[in-house]
């Protein structure tokens, strides 16, 4: 598509409102203008939306992203689209939430290489083996797992219903997958003891208490807000944990200045763009897999509508697994 200098310049301001405050210049955002214009356009014509991830990178969220958020509120979102197509700016398992609840559209993950190491961390037949061996105990799933996964499982959780979730049930013992950090984070939050997996996801458990004490001993003041996939020693020591979305409230209330986000390196990013006043320091980490999602792919799928990259369950599986996203939503 041909676009004209004003509209180049104009899409170019646009993006640096934004981008600027992470520190882009107004030249990067004039080499961005036309595929995002691009985008924009063709999310009309073709009657589509963009949902992101609150990990993407600030080209996507700022520029052609519709609804930003965490997994609940994606999952959410995308239960109530009126959009013919969905295009998931996020990973493998996100898009096929979006799917489940949208059977009769058209969802598209820009790179199947988008993955999880949560995700990939456990399959149907490793909860078979977990039900068979603990029989008659609740299963409850991260939503960070595939549609098989989910299809054996009694309830889907995200970080941020995860506690409500596991206080639902009556029974002191419940099964909890696939993440082992998550399930011990909450455990002590609800004191219930949860079966765990193994699984662990590549980004938080690379985050060790060394690194949050030295923090703290430099800046006694700052505010640190931990994801519940860190380690129970790293949880411990913030003052808050949870996932993105409580972590985005808790900065939105609270009167501190400086904060550490102990979490991928999108959020920090978004964070500093919505409120300039505060300061957030110290190390996050990429996730490899959110950061397989680029404008030009993007672009690519909805464009071409690539067979390849639409997401697609075997009926059977999805009936199952439905049932174990809409009873979170009924809940939460
Ligand atoms: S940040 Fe961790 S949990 Fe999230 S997609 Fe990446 S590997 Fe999976």
């Amino acid at each position: 598509m041909a676009f004209s200098s004003a509209d180049i310049e104009q899409e170019a301001s646009r993006l640096y409102a934004k981008l600027g405050k992470l520190g882009w210049s107004f030249d990067s955002c004039q080499a961005y203008a036309p595929l995002t214009l691009e985008i924009n356009q063709l999310k009309k014509q073709k009657n589509a939306i963009i949902l992101a991830h609150s990990y993407q990178t600030p080209d996507i969220i700022y520029g052609v992203a519709d609804f930003v958020g965490d997994s609940y509120a994606l999952s959410s979102h995308a239960s109530k689209t009126s959009a013919s197509i969905i295009v998931f700016a996020g990973v493998k398992f996100m898009a096929e939430t979006a799917k489940l609840l949208n059977p009769s559209k058209k969802v598209f993950l820009p790179s199947m290489d988008a993955g999880c190491s949560l995700a990939d961390g456990i399959t149907a037949e490793d909860v078979k083996k977990l039900k068979a061996q603990f029989p008659n105990t609740p299963v409850i799933c991260y939503i960070n797992t595939s549609a098989e996964v989910k299809a054996e499982c009694d309830i889907c959780c995200t970080s941020a219903n995860a506690a409500k979730i596991i206080s639902s049930f009556p029974q002191d013992s419940l099964i909890f997958i696939p993440d082992e950090f998550m399930a011990k984070n909450l455990s002590l939050q609800t004191g219930k003891k949860l079966i765990g997996w193994t699984a662990k996801c590549i980004v938080h458990q690379d985050f060790n208490k060394d690194t949050i004490k030295s923090i703290k001993s430099l800046f006694p003041s700052v505010k640190i807000l931990a994801h519940s996939e860190c380690s129970p020693q790293v949880a411990q020591l913030a003052d808050a944990v949870g996932g993105t979305s409580d972590m985005e409230r808790f900065v939105r209330g609270s009167s501190a200045s400086s904060f550490m986000l102990i979490t991928e390196c999108g959020l920090s990013d978004r964070l500093r763009a919505e409120f300039p006043d505060k300061q957030f320091i110290g190390a996050c980490s990429l996730c490899p897999y959110m950061k397989k999602i680029s404008l030009k792919n993007i672009l690519h799928v909805l464009l071409h509508e690539p067979k390849e990259n639409e997401i697609s369950i075997p009926p059977e599986v999805a009936i199952k697994a439905r049932k174990a996203i809409q009873k979170m939503l009924d809940i939460s």
